[in-house]
């Protein structure tokens, strides 16, 4: 079994709408980035990548590639899952951490499980969702960022009988 990290961030601005762990939601900021600015989806593809030894997110789709500018992040996670299956790995489980002062998120999680879950590969109780306040301090706190911590476990995908 291997284990993975993965950390994002991105700051939180008027005018875009919010992409969160595979899910759109309705408030007034979304998050700035190259893609949707999903951090949930980017912190597991990172934990993915990390576990399997394949690098990171930004040397997979680099934010000077037009082909991936407002790209869906839901369509990233689902390229690196397959890859990791060529590699034979499957996830194990994985478990995530959001810090976002605004919007309360723990109201999206079960639908953020609807949309993450099928990519992943992992039943609901194999994808952990946890979501803190910053306590008001910081970016965070006064709701300009949003963060996000995200751990996997892979596993080897056993060799077919033939
Ligand atoms: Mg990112």
């Amino acid at each position: 079994m291997r284990i993975g990290l993965g950390f994002d961030s991105h700051r939180l601005i008027a005018g875009r709408p919010l992409y969160l762990g595979g899910i759109g939601i309705p408030h007034p900021k979304g998050l700035l980035g190259h893609s949707d600015g999903d951090a949930v989806i980017h912190a597991l593809i990172d934990a993915c990548l990390g576990a399997a030894g394949e690098g990171d997110i930004g040397q997979l789709f680099p934010d000077t590639d037009p082909a991936t500018a407002g790209v869906r992040s839901t369509i990233l996670l689902q390229d690196v899952v397959g890859r990791l299956r060529k590699k034979g790995f499957r996830l194990g489980h994985a478990d995530v951490v959001v810090a976002a002062e605004t919007p309360k998120l723990g109201p999206h999680f079960e639908a953020m499980k609807d949309a993450l879950c099928p990519l992943l590969g992992l039943r609901r109780d194999g994808l952990g969702l946890k979501a803190k306040t910053h306590e008001g301090l910081g970016d965070i706190g006064h709701g300009r960022a949003i963060a996000c911590w995200a751990i996997v476990s892979l596993v080897k995908i056993p060799p077919r009988k033939k």
